[in-house]
């Protein structure tokens, strides 16, 4: 686990009080442990994510996604980094499965703040969350159907 980061201090600073404020929002009436997140698009724009969970359990949505979706939604794609809270004091909280695989998606190099309740942190990479991700420019190589079947039916 590296300590490395694309982002400058007052990015870094931004990123670790906002994802710890976008907690309080964290609508978690079954599992009792909110999430905040904060979203640093390479544009610099910010955006904020909580853990919205459903009485239909599988629709709930991670803090983590929460954010990316918000930023995809008004046109960004690319993101520099993102940091994860939650109440954990003794561990650092760290993306599940699905969110890792929602950030391969546009961005395997960003940087990722995985925090404790303390405001310590570790940092890491999306491609050291999740090797041999299964992304957008994996699934255009090495078709048996090759590109130009792409799309026909
Ligand atoms: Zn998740």
């Amino acid at each position: 686990m590296s300590h490395k980061t694309n982002c400058s201090k007052e990015e870094e600073a931004l990123l670790l009080e906002k994802c710890q404020e976008a907690k309080r929002h964290s609508y978690s009436p079954y599992s009792h442990f909110p999430v905040g997140a904060a979203l640093l698009t390479k544009e610099g724009k910010l955006y904020t994510g909580c853990n919205v969970e459903n009485a239909a359990y599988p629709t709930s949505l991670c803090a983590e996604r929460t954010a990316i979706v918000k930023a995809v939604s008004e046109g960004h794609r690319e993101f520099k980094a993102i940091a994860i809270s939650s109440n954990l004091t003794d561990s650092f909280i760290s993306p599940c499965g699905g969110c890792r695989q929602m950030m391969a998606e546009f961005s395997l190099d960003m940087t990722v703040y995985m925090t404790k309740a303390d405001g310590s942190f570790q940092t890491t990479t999306v491609d050291e969350l999740l090797p041999f991700a299964f992304t957008p420019v994996r699934m255009k190589e090495n078709r048996l159907d090759g590109p130009s079947q792409q799309g026909a039916s």
